[in-house]
């Protein structure tokens, strides 16, 4: 690394908390699938803060939606209404084909949402008794970081020196519908689980799986509630990763690229029967449904149908996962994915996946790996064809080498 880029990497390392893992790369400036480090060295982006940069960095229609409501008003907070958040639901709630949204920040505040009307749903419409709602999750799961969420993973780091645990959820394999069936309780309010598994290592369940979930929801009067902050919004080349199969999820989930790259903006959409049982005071966030937000998320909604990201995905991931189809076997043990979501196992034997991270760094590729062995490839969906074709060679050089 330069000087320069050291004074930063070292600025953070010293003034900032170590709960993140980075590498060695300070950017400055993005356009689309590219980004630029301190020094002026440019990367193609396979990243896109996992999943959150959809629509690509600083698209010129967020930039003018961005200058134009900074001059207007930002935040009212729900306390009065603003002439952004109406419009916006409007359009959400029309894309996601569901009555009602509800505004939040970040993904793991719009999850903890989903939980709290789940059992509210629970409590009022199924007549569980009074703080017995439990909620099905999968193992391996990844939901957010707060305490509650925590509580329910089964990643020993993500909660073990963080407890006292929230409880209420129990846990089945990922991708066993018959597992999901057996745990369900008359007390069970809800299965919450994402289409695709994002940060376990691009899990992608039997086909079939996600239909059967909701067939199951439904028969038991469960609330299927899909998890879409990451796979939602194009990325895996559908507007959402569950229509991929007849699964109608009764809460979707949705966060990251929802904001265009701008602005964390978050939300749960839903039916009336459902999200309407929320009454004033139930629930809430300061920033959520801001003007800012929606305004953007507004901007960044019509990006994805304007431009038809969920086709590009579709297309462009075909040609990823065709194109890297000749990997060495002896280091490559899969790449799976679907649409622009895709993820390349590596043998342990082979070498972890943060070595390959840094050696396609090198190359002018920035992707990161999750968990030990699989690295994560999903780059913005506005990517061009030749960087497409750049990415595929130069991973392909990457492997080959080693
Ligand atoms: N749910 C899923 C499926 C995610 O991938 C993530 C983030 O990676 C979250 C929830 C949490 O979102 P946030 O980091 O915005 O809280």
């Amino acid at each position: 690394v330069s000087e320069i880029s050291k004074k930063y990497i070292d600025m953070a390392d010293k003034f900032g908390a170590h709960n993140y893992h980075p590498l060695k790369v300070v950017i400055t400036k993005g356009s689309g699938e590219w980004v630029w480090d301190i020094d002026g060295k440019k990367y193609l982006d396979m990243l896109s803060a996992y999943s959150a940069v959809n629509q690509g960095h600083c698209h010129p229609r967020m930039q003018q939606t961005l200058m134009e409501q900074a001059q207007k008003v930002t935040l009212t907070s729900r306390a009065f209404h603003n002439d952004q958040m109406g419009p916006w639901l409007k359009q959400l709630t029309l894309l996601c084909k569901k009555d009602k949204a509800l505004p939040m920040n970040t993904g793991a505040e719009a999850v903890e949402t989903a939980i709290k009307v789940a059992r509210k749903w629970g409590y009022l419409v199924k007549k569980v008794p009074r703080h017995q709602a439990e909620i099905i999750v999968c193992d391996h799961n990844f939901h957010g970081r707060t305490t509650t969420i925590v509580s329910f993973s089964s990643e020993p780091q993500y909660k073990d020196d963080f407890g006292p645990y929230c409880g209420g959820f129990r846990s089945v394999p990922y991708g066993d519908a018959a597992a999901l069936e057996k745990a369900i309780t008359p007390n069970t309010v809800g299965f919450l689980f994402e289409p695709i598994q994002g940060e376990a290592g691009i899990i992608i369940p039997a086909q079939g799986y996600l239909e059967k979930v909701s067939q199951i929801c439904k028969k038991h009067n469960v609330l299927c509630i899909a998890d879409e902050i990451q796979t939602g919004l194009g990325r895996t080349g559908k507007l959402f990763a569950h229509l991929y199969e007849n699964c109608e999820p009764d809460l979707i989930i949705l966060g990251k690229a929802l904001g265009g790259a701008y602005y964390p903006i978050s939300a749960v959409v839903g039916n009336d029967d459902i999200l309407g049982l929320l009454k004033p005071g139930d629930h809430g966030s300061t920033f959520g449904g801001n003007s800012m937000a929606c305004a953007l998320s507004q901007t960044a909604l019509s990006i994805i149908e304007d431009e038809k990201l969920a086709d590009r995905a579709f297309k462009l991931g075909n040609q990823f996962r065709e194109g890297l189809a000749h990997l060495p076997k002896k280091v490559v043990k899969e790449i799976r994915g679907k649409g622009l979501l895709n993820g390349i196992e590596i043998h342990p034997e082979a070498g972890k996946g943060r070595f390959y991270s840094e050696l396609l760094q090198e190359r002018g590729i920035l992707a990161k790996e999750t968990h030990d062995y699989t690295i994560r490839f999903a780059p913005p969906l506005v990517m061009k064809d030749e960087s497409m074709r750049f990415a595929i060679d130069t991973i392909s050089e990457v492997f080959a080498k080693t």
